[in-house]
């Protein structure tokens, strides 16, 4: 948060409209208001704790009882300040904050209202209501009609119903709620509460026996995943050499010029490649007509690549509906919804693949694709992967063990495809780290912890492969200050990066870390149907080579191409080819 000094000035002139609000609330006969201030779970300063006080001293005197809402974390610093301001209630997330809840009864006066959140908001895992009742019932004993029970957090991310999903494995299915069970859930637990367990006796034993199908599963549980884990160690997440000497080995295998160019990954996803696809998912298509429409769009982007010239070629990933579904889809431990879309963000939905248990890799997932298209070129094929922290953070994930374990899981699956594609002659592989800054915890201080599991799981994804194997990652924003050094520790040998749109601006992490490995920060904006000039692509590298050896410079776009079309790509490629001829020039 920069220049909180001048944020906190415009409070005074925001409560006043606050107060309006509630009153005009009141006016229409509203009892309660729930505030939202997921702010509580984060570290405030003395200025922002005060300015806690303040507001909501202003806001005491409305006819309107307050609820103060917070979730997403535990209180720890706030959690005094919490129980204090003047409302009439406060709501906890008692998924994340479960042992504060007790302190907060004891602290909260008791005319207040605890609203505690036992239901996951966040997740698709039924509730073990047994468990919920036998902390919520001695509580329920003491605060009485003032303890209300919620999901932890608005409901917004959760798909609305599980009744429709009819395709969904019924074992798995046993496990899920979405948002209205949801809500089922929270009447059963109200149930029992105020009418004793037995008047709900049925619904209880139900929710009973799913949990314990979901805990003994060998769906979920698989020894030689759990063997394998246990056999990691320090050597499985580090090359066998340190960065120059991989450097001057690749060097010789790859030939590469200087400023050497590349593509992020994607092409232009036709209504060609749409076609054939959803033709496959109905059964109109067989898998061999749909493999080689496919093997026809691998073929197609490889000629126009080598006709624009570019030095590193990839095979355009047309077989992926999306990059983490096309591996969720063929690793055992992921499951699928029909129907469970969820907001990303503005009017952007998802749909996360579910992760329900341990996960391995049956077979090789990308190797045939990546083999083909090498086979049409002399130039070096990038083989094309996900991340396993970007396959996590973008997916439901189990809440029965830490997420770092699952991360591990995943980690080691995206290794062996590695391997694989190392044994099948892949010079070059990236692995798209896109969603890595998404899982920061809201609390700076617990930044660390996540960032040391993260990049260790993609240095064990990674890591396993000769010193001759070029590693790259690719980050989809160079937001970086803050998290150079983690960046720097997943020791990949090239990463690529957003910059274009900033002009470059981003790359001011770099002036005072030094980041040790090659960069490729972005030079055409992919979000744009704007059409990049050479001469500008050239002042943008300039640029970076004021921060960044020019011998470690890359050139390629800020992300993939999929979203673009074909005409849109190959004028932008031209001019960005031109530019590293002219930069090269220069020397
Ligand atoms: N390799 C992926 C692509 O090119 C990367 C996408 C992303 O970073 N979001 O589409
Ligand atoms: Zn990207």
């Amino acid at each position: 948060m920069k220049d909180d000094s001048n944020r906190l000035a415009l409070l005074p002139l925001l409560l006043p409209a606050y107060g309006a609000l509630l009153d005009a609330f009141a006016a229409q006969g509203v009892d309660w208001v729930q505030i939202d201030e997921p702010a509580l779970v984060t570290e405030l300063d003395p200025a922002w704790q005060k300015a806690f006080v303040d507001a909501y001293a202003a806001l005491e005197t409305r006819r309107v009882k307050l609820l103060l809402t917070t979730y997403f974390g535990q209180l720890k610093d706030n959690l005094d300040l919490a129980c204090r301001l003047p409302v009439d209630g406060l709501h906890v997330d008692a998924i994340n904050a479960r042992d504060e809840i007790d302190v907060i009864e004891s602290r909260l006066p008791e005319t207040s209202v605890l609203s505690v959140g036992v239901i996951d908001g966040r997740n698709i895992w039924k509730t073990d209501l047994g468990a919920a009742l036998g902390w919520l019932e001695p509580l329920h004993r003491s605060r009485g009609d003032r303890l209300w029970i919620a999901p932890s957090c608005s409901l917004l991310h959760t798909p609305v119903d599980l009744d429709s999903e009819d395709r969904l494995d019924a074992d798995i299915r046993s496990w899920l709620a979405f948002a209205l069970q949801k809500i089922d859930e929270l009447t059963v637990l109200a149930g029992a509460l105020n009418e004793g367990r037995a008047s709900v006796a049925d619904a209880l034993a139900d929710n009973a026996a799913a949990i314990e199908s979901r805990r003994v599963s060998p769906r979920v549980h698989n020894p030689s995943v759990k063997a394998a884990i246990a056999r990691i160690d320090a050597k499985t997440a580090e090359r066998a050499s340190a960065y120059p000497q991989r450097e001057r080995k690749q060097a010789v295998i790859l030939k590469l010029p200087a400023y050497p160019t590349t593509t992020i990954g994607s092409f232009p996803q036709t209504p060609e490649i749409r076609r054939a696809r959803s033709q496959y998912k109905s059964g109109e298509l067989g898998r061999a007509g749909y493999e080689s429409a496919m093997q026809r769009e691998i073929a197609r982007a490889v000629q126009e690549q080598e006709a624009l010239g570019l030095d590193v070629l990839v095979h355009g990933e047309a077989e992926r509906n999306d990059m983490v579904e096309y591996f969720g889809e063929q690793l055992d431990g992921y499951a699928f919804s029909q129907f469970g879309w969820v907001q990303s963000y503005g009017s952007r939905c998802v749909k996360p693949p579910i992760l329900f248990g341990d996960i391995s890799r049956p077979k090789a997932m990308t190797v045939e694709w990546t083999r083909y298209a090498q086979s049409l070129t002399t130039k070096p094929m990038k083989g094309m992967l996900t991340g396993p922290v970007t396959i996590l953070n973008w997916s439901f994930v189990r809440d029965d063990q830490p997420r770092p374990v699952s991360c591990r899981q995943l980690a080691l699956a995206i290794r062996e495809e590695v391997l694989d594609l190392e044994r099948a002659g892949v010079k070059v592989i990236q692995i798209d780290e896109a969603a890595l800054r998404e899982g920061l915890p809201l609390r700076k201080s617990l930044w660390d912890e996540y960032l040391q599991w993260a990049v260790e799981s993609f240095r064990i994804a990674a890591n396993g492969v000769q010193d001759e194997t070029q590693i790259h990652t690719h980050m989809c924003y160079s937001e970086f200050n803050d998290i150079i050094a983690s960046i720097a520790d997943m020791d990949a040998d090239v990463i690529t990066i957003e910059t274009s749109r900033s002009e470059m601006e981003l790359l001011d992490a770099f002036d005072d870390f030094e980041y040790p490995n090659q960069i490729g920060p972005g030079v055409y904006d992919i979000h744009s149907p704007n059409i990049p000039t050479q001469e500008h692509i050239v002042s943008l590298m300039r640029k970076a080579a004021e921060r960044i050896p020019r011998e470690r410079l890359w050139v390629n776009p800020d992300c993939g191409l999929k979203t673009r079309a074909w005409e849109e790509v190959i004028p932008a490629l031209r001019n960005m080819v031109a530019a590293a001829h002219a930069l090269r020039r220069e020397g």
